[in-house]
Formats: structure tokens, sequence, C-alpha cells
């Protein structure tokens, strides 16, 4: 496994690699759990190479406090890989990614209206924008992104398709805990209680009759809801609890 700073030099390697590979691209902010492991297998799957990015985008992070307290484990991240087979690893930092500021930006503007962009103005800004430079850097066949963030694959899917990109976007199933609980980075900030009031969230978005139901629930349970909405047969949710925030969605019957 190469663990690799800077853009050129990626951009060298993958040069020739791409001649006789495919190449299956997992973008991530590290501090990686099951749910990253799952999207690393399933590129290994598909693709003779793999490259995983870990990196904490400055500019999808709508609160400077939620960007400074997202947790970081960057040595154990680079055993994880190494050991679940990853080839190279990609960890710019702000000024190899943004050389000259933020001064071009993706902007999306219908899907991004509602769920995630409606509560975090400019959330998909800097996750699309970051997207495409780190497409345009390694430039995939494949890439593979979690059901767990799903506006965020859907509107991915978008700039691939209206941008004409040559990737293709692999939806992989959101990873579990044996209670329910999606597995997350920001999980590793809940107390026990915290805990068990997400597995709550993870629960009443599954077994709920409306979402008006779940709303009183976890409302009543002290956690604030910023949106719980159905679009099609999928439920989608946003809670906050303290000062951690989750989201989740799971298919309906
Ligand atoms: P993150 O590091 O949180 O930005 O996530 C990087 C990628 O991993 C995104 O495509 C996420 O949707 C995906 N991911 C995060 N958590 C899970 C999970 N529990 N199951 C499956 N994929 C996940």
């Amino acid at each position: 496994m190469e663990i690799i700073s800077k853009v050129a030099n990626l951009k060298q390697r993958l040069k020739s690699a791409a001649k006789q590979n495919k190449i299956g691209f997992v973008p991530t902010m590290g501090f990686l759990h099951q749910g990253h492991a799952s999207l690393i297998h399933e590129a290994q799957s598909n693709n003779s190479l793999v490259v995983l990015s870990i990196f904490v985008n400055p500019t999808q992070f709508n609160q400077s406090s939620d960007y400074q307290s997202y947790p970081k484990k960057i040595e154990k991240d680079f055993i994880v890989a190494k050991s679940l087979g990853v080839d190279y690893v990609f960890i710019p930092d702000e000024t190899e990614i943004y050389p000259n500021g933020n001064n071009i930006i993706i902007h999306e503007t219908q899907q991004t209206q509602m769920m995630e962009g409606r509560f975090r103005p400019n959330h998909f800004d800097g996750v699309l924008t970051v997207l495409l430079k780190l497409f345009n850097i390694i430039k995939p066949n494949y890439v593979y992104m979690g059901e767990k963030d799903y506006q965020q694959l859907e509107v991915v899917r978008t700039m691939v398709s209206e941008f004409f990109l040559d990737i293709e976007v692999i939806q992989c199933p959101t990873v579990r805990c044996d209670r329910g609980v999606a597995l997350s980075s920001r999980n590793s900030r809940l107390t026990p209680n915290q805990y068990n009031l997400a597995i709550e969230f993870a629960s009443s978005l599954k077994k709920a009759k409306t979402n008006q139901e779940i709303h009183q629930k976890l409302g009543d349970l002290g956690l604030k809801v910023d949106y719980i909405e159905q679009h099609g047969s999928r439920r989608y949710g946003a809670v906050w609890l303290d000062q951690v925030r989750l989201i989740d969605n799971v298919l309906l019957e």
C-alpha cells in the first residue's frame, strides 16, 4: 500500500496504472469503520486497483465547530486500509485540494433544496466540489458510496451525469451495528446513554407508522429533530444528540 499526499504524485502513479487496471475509488473522511470497509471490499471485487481517499473536507462543514471536532485517527486508518488490501491511500491537505482557496464551486439547485441541503447550507456545494476534484485527479472507473448518505449519493449521481463523467457510482448498503445503529465516525463521540438514543432513532425510522409519530417520540426522549421525511419508499431522518448530529435512512416495506 502506498500513502500519497500530493496530487501530482498520485496522478503520475495512476496514469500508467490506468492502462492495465480498472480503478475503484472510495472517498472518505477517515476514522474508518466497517461501513467504509464494505465499500472497499465492493471496490476490490470489481477493480484491480483501489484508491481510498481520506480528507476531512472543510468546505462541506457549515459549522466550524463540527469541522474542528470531526474525529481523526490517521495512523489507525493506515493500519486498517493496509489490512484491507487498499492499493493507494490519498491524504491531501487543504492547500493541495484548494490551492487558490475555494474560488470555484459546484452548486446544485434542485435536489439540494431539502433535507441535508436545507439544514446544512452549502454542505452539498462542498461535497460536489471536492468530489469533482478527486474524480479528476483519480479518474476512477467506479466510485463506491454508501446508502447511509442517500441524498448525497443521488446528488453525486446527478453531477456525474450532468458533467458527462465516465464514472459509474456504485451504491453500497448501510452497515449497521447489531442493535440497528448505522455505523458512523460520529458515533465515536456518543456517550453510552446517547448511543441508546441512537438505537431508538434507528428503530423508530424503521418501525413507526408516521413521520409525526417519530418526531413526537424522539422529541419526548430529548433529541432535537432536524427532519423526518419520506420520499418514495425511503424514510430519512436527521437528529441531534447534544452536539452530535446523526443522519440515517431506511427503505420501508
Ligand atoms: P464518510 O467518511 O462519513 O464521509 O463516508 C465515506 C463513505 O462511506 C460515504 O460514501 C458514506 O456513505 C459511506 N458510509 C459511511 N457510513 C456507512 C455505513 N454505515 N454503511 C455504508 N457506507 C457508509
